[in-house]
């Protein structure tokens, strides 16, 4: 087993977006050489999350609808730092996500990309994490 790990940096144009990552992330798996595995992404933010679904432009717009449903000034969060929703969201969606790899290529199923969920943009930095363990 050998480990591979590399950080990526990308930068977010709206208050909330969904990144495609995939692409990326497979080039990563691709320079690492291995060959099967499993894949940690990891995004170090509390107002950012990560979630697998299909890279669809309707379906991203409607998952944004969902998102701001969670809009509400009245969180105790909010008193402090405005804010409170885009934390629900990163929580919510999850701050990582494991993928496993195979043939060496990730092993994911014909609809599904990865994406960065951008709650609490524009951000000129979203650093997300890849740890690569396989062989
Ligand atoms: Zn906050």
């Amino acid at each position: 087993m050998t480990c591979h790990q590399k950080y990526l940096s990308l930068k977010t144009s709206q208050k909330r977006e969904l990144v495609d990552l995939t692409e990326r992330i497979g080039a990563v798996l691709s320079a690492s050489g291995l060959r099967r595995g499993i894949i940690s992404v990891f995004t170090k933010h509390s107002t950012a999350g990560l979630l697998v679904t299909e890279n669809e432009s309707g379906l991203k717009s409607d998952f944004l609808e969902v998102l701001g449903q969670l809009d509400n000034t009245d969180y105790a969060h909010n008193k402090i730092d405005d804010n409170a929703a885009a934390h629900l969201i990163s929580g919510l969606v999850s701050p990582s996500l494991t993928v496993p790899f195979a043939e060496g290529k990730l092993a994911l199923g014909t609809w599904q990309s990865l994406f960065l969920v951008e709650a609490d943009g524009p951000r000129p930095e979203r650093e997300i994490s890849v740890t690569l363990i396989g062989e």
